[in-house]
């Protein structure tokens, strides 16, 4: 068996020539007689590798030095939490709710304060971004949160909100190193790596240094505090060592393809390809505002579920898995992160095509 194309939202797709050279290594890594899994996260070869993956990122995302990159664990998930424990100092904040995730933070901040629905587009099914160019936000409010890549809606913030000076946050997780990013901008970039950069199990937050502070909401542990694992550059306890490897690898990857502004046009290229398809189509159709759709996650219906169904399963058997929409919205979606290749959506258009024409009606 080869290869599928594989359009998860995630855990997804990472670069063949990635997961190749993992093999390649996966026994002895570089001489050291042993797995990159069996290492002491002490030890001087495993400092080398997790050092190497910072400055590989900080060069990537051109992220200044008055920032930290933390390697985490808890998924995307645990940061709902953790975000209010650490910033909350106000115990107030503003919340920018665009789909399910950026809902699920909202509603876990108001375990620890005042969490304030600043604009939402819930109204329509989350199928654009609101106009955040002037929002009401409280003068107090301790920070300003938002999904950027709405990955199970497939929405995105094509301009970020005007915060009033208010710090933002953002959960990049499904468009982390997709395109050129201004990190000044913002106080928090965080994601969950299983969408664009490597294996479940690491989340990457780059926080601004004044962000980081002993004074958290009391009750937070010890293993919540951004300072704790600052202090201790990612190695207060066992990191994720394996998985920050091999995001390590995947950082060279997109350095040897050139970098963000290279990987932005290899993306953009591909969702042209499948959301020109969609315009044209006569049976399939996308689900979301034109202005505001995502390079990475593309939803799309034929307006009537069997259809769907159908498309699901004819597009498995023919090679291109994982294309049936979250189970909260029905229809399809089609991941293409970074290590999509061109060719992929090429053959997943064709496919739609021929499609299209044997379900004529
Ligand atoms: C997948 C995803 C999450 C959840 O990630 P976990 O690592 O499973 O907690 C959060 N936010 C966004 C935008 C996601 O795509």
């Amino acid at each position: 068996m080869g290869r599928i194309y594989n359009f998860s939202a995630g855990p997804a797709v990472l670069p063949e020539e990635v997961l190749k050279e993992a093999a390649d290594e996966m026994l002895d890594y570089r001489g050291s007689g042993m797995s990159v899994m069996e290492m002491s996260h002490r030890s001087k070869v495993y400092d080398g590798i997790i050092k190497e993956a910072e400055a590989d990122l900080r060069e990537l995302m051109n992220i200044p030095d008055n920032y930290k990159v933390l390697f985490l664990q808890g998924g995307a998930s645990q940061q709902f939490a953790m975000i209010p424990m650490n910033l909350m100092k106000n115990k107030k904040a503003g919340y920018i709710v665009t789909g399910q995730w950026a809902k699920k933070a909202y509603q876990e901040a108001k375990l620890y304060g005042e969490a304030i629905e600043l604009a939402s587009s819930a109204d329509k099914t989350f199928s654009y971004i609101p106009d955040c160019s002037d929002l009401d936000i409280p003068e107090d409010c301790d920070y300003v949160y938002i999904c950027e890549n709405n990955t199970i809606y497939g929405t995105k913030f094509k301009n970020l909100p005007d915060t009033k000076g208010h710090t933002l946050v953002a959960d990049v997780s499904s468009c982390f190193l997709s395109e050129p990013v201004d990190a000044s901008k913002y106080g928090v970039i965080y994601g969950g790596v299983q969408k664009n950069i490597g294996p479940a199990g690491v989340v990457i937050v780059i926080i601004r240094e004044d962000l980081i502070t002993e004074d958290t909401l009391p009750g937070t542990p010890t293993m919540l505090k951004y300072k704790i694992h600052s202090d201790n550059d990612s190695l207060y306890n066992t990191p994720p060592a394996y998985g920050i490897y091999i995001c390590g690898k995947v950082f060279k990857w997109i350095k040897k393809m050139g970098g963000l502004t290279a990987m932005k046009e290899h993306n953009e290229k591909k969702a042209k390809i499948l959301y020109d398809f969609l315009d044209e189509s006569k049976l399939f159709k996308g689900t979301v505002e034109k202005a505001d759709r995502s390079l990475m996650n593309v939803p799309f219906v034929t307006g009537s579920e069997e259809l769907d169904a159908k498309f699901v399963a004819e597009a498995k058997k023919a090679g291109f898995e994982n294309l049936k929409g979250h189970r909260s919205v029905g229809g399809m979606r089609a991941s293409i992160y970074n290590a999509m290749p061109v060719e992929g959506v090429e053959k997943l258009v064709e496919f739609m095509r021929k499609f299209e024409k044997e379900n004529a009606e």
